[in-house]
């Protein structure tokens, strides 16, 4: 037991109103003394009062600091409406965090009057972000019952993870974390040695996947848009703007440098994309150092060289989305839940030769995530109209993540050895991989919206008596290799077939679990007029047949 309480107001088993609340109890008392609020974000896929977390909970409840991890609209989108709600409390932030907040809340509110349900003015949303104090990284700052440190998270320009000291108590709260590299950023600061605390709250967007290799992924992205460009198709790619769409845009000059995609195909930037690759530039004492020195330099925008053109009026939209000659079009928002970028998904998603690549975290609710679900002559209905669109265009999605993958947030968390844990930021298959892979040596808590605990006390499934041991025998595993043609049938399955003689070693299995060996696979296509289709020549192996163990 302990004088903690903890509260997710929003963002618990979710990625979206990141809002938790920690307060500290004094002398017995039942309302905390003193109170944080880390991140106040609001839902990208609810508009209005849905998308808020429950603040009406902070009735009663002191608020002395507020700590905003980056300028993500699911961390930051709900910073005016608190600011109302607890005019006295102090906001921290780093500087880059503060300058992208302002311009990401702008735009929120425009987007929430043309919904009609606006949260905050343009010019609120200005002030709340205006009010935040900027915070250096790795500098602390002591605020009676707190001291508070910012370290950087990776994930986007200006994101941080906090230390906190709270009373007695030591917290590490992530936001958003990832431990790869990117052009824009540099990977979370990994402090030296381990550093134990008390409680962490950690996100978990990605806890149950391995994400391939980035640079793997980069190759597969820039391989696969040379392609569509090739057979005379364009690429939309849907983007967040803040941080995902700068991320893509140097990928694609990249590309361009290195001669794997045509210098004279144009990149059409559109949506809130635009303004924040501005605020990057003014920003680049806070970019790697290679991008800040090329700003410096060269006295250019590294974002906004040739073929990159960037749309400025809605005809010159409409002239862009009737040009059907080869063109690359990054536009926000990246799941099509509003901005610009279902504009272009109307059109470009019926379009045979076109595609559309998703290339960030798709809610499986929202239009990215629905049509990815889906195939050629499904439909979907897109925008605010709600067209309908039937899909000819080929759909694929590049997990060019800012998030740690499993096994890196894993390796961060290993750092920070803590008593506690709180899974939040992730859909519940996440947090349950995360739970398995560390109930053994911390006491983890998988938290629902509006729980209300003590992070250091013990949680049910620790107390609860064991459930008595229903195993039986142990269950043998083997694993033979066989050799197995995997056949694409008319129907449009897939099936792996084997020999005849496999079919024996199934007699009293339970279970055959199939691993298909990561390894080219060579089609041969029956009833076509050529028969032989490519590549049926070389013959290393027999065309159609992969191992599978
Ligand atoms: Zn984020
Ligand atoms: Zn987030």
């Amino acid at each position: 037991m302990s004088d903690l309480i903890f509260r997710a107001l929003g963002g618990a088993s979710e990625v979206g109103a990141s809002c938790y609340y920690l307060g500290l109890l004094k002398n017995g008392a039942a309302t905390p003394s003193y109170g944080i609020l880390l991140d106040c974000g609001v839902r990208p896929n609810a508009i209005g009062e849905a998308s808020l977390p429950a603040l009406s909970c902070l009735e009663g409840l002191p608020v002395d600091l507020v700590l905003v991890t980056h300028a993500h609209l699911d961390h930051c989108g709900a910073l005016p409406v608190i600011r109302k709600l607890v005019p006295g409390a102090r906001v921290f932030a780093t500087e880059p965090t503060i300058e992208l907040a302002k311009l990401m809340l702008q735009d929120a509110a425009k987007v929430g009057e043309q919904e009609g349900a606006p949260l905050f003015s343009p010019g609120e949303a200005m002030e709340a972000a205006a009010s935040v104090q900027s915070l250096p990284f790795g500098q602390t700052i002591d605020m009676g019952q707190a001291t508070v440190t910012a370290w950087p998270a990776g994930h986007i320009l200006g994101a941080a993870y906090y230390e906190i000291e709270f009373g007695p108590y030591r917290i590490l709260y992530t936001g958003d974390i990832s431990i790869t590299s990117q052009h824009t950023v540099g990977s979370a600061a990994m402090p030296p040695g381990t550093n134990p605390v008390d409680v962490v709250v950690s996100e978990s967007t990605y806890g149950n996947i391995l994400l391939p290799s980035r640079k793997e992924e980069v190759r597969a992205f820039v391989l696969a848009v040379q392609s569509v460009i090739a057979r005379g198709g364009r690429v939309l790619i849907p983007s967040f703007a803040l941080g995902r769409a700068q991320e893509i845009i140097l990928i694609l000059l990249g590309a361009i440098t290195s001669r794997d995609l045509p210098p004279t195909v144009p990149i059409y930037l559109d949506g809130l994309v635009r303004g924040v690759t501005e605020a990057y530039v003014r920003l680049s004492d806070f970019l790697p150092e290679k991008l800040a020195n090329f700003i410096r330099n060269s006295r250019q925008n590294p974002f906004l060289r040739d073929p990159v053109r960037v749309v400025s009026s809605q005809a010159e939209r409409l002239e862009i989305i009737r040009d059907r000659r080869p063109s690359v079009i990054v536009a926000s928002s990246g799941m099509l839940t509003g901005g610009v970028s279902p504009m272009y998904a109307a059109e470009i998603l019926r379009e045979e030769e076109s595609a559309v690549f998703f290339v960030g975290y798709q809610d499986e609710e929202s239009p990215g995530g629905r049509i990815l679900e889906l195939g050629p002559g499904d439909s979907i209905r897109l925008g605010q109209q709600g067209i309908e669109v039937e899909i000819a265009a080929s759909i694929e999605q590049y997990k060019l993540s800012a998030h740690a993958d499993s096994a890196g947030l894993q390796n961060f968390l290993s750092r920070f050895p803590s008593h506690s844990i709180l899974l939040v930021h992730g859909d519940n298959a996440a947090r349950d991989n995360l739970f398995s892979a560390m109930k053994t040596d911390r006491v983890v808590w998988k938290p629902k919206n509006g729980d209300v605990f003590d992070p250091l006390s013990a949680p049910a499934w620790l107390t609860a008596p064991a459930a008595p041991d229903q195993r039986g025998e142990p269950v043998k595993v083997e694993s033979r290799k066989v050799q197995g043609t995997v056949e694409c049938r008319p129907d449009g399955s897939v099936a792996v077939v084997y020999p005849p003689e496999v079919k024996e070693m199934f007699e009293g299995i339970t279970a055959v679990r199939t691993v298909l060996r990561r390894s080219p696979v060579k089609l041969r296509i029956e009833g076509a007029a050529n028969p032989a289709g490519d590549g049926g020549e070389d013959g290393e192996e027999e065309p159609g047949k992969m191992p599978a163990e």
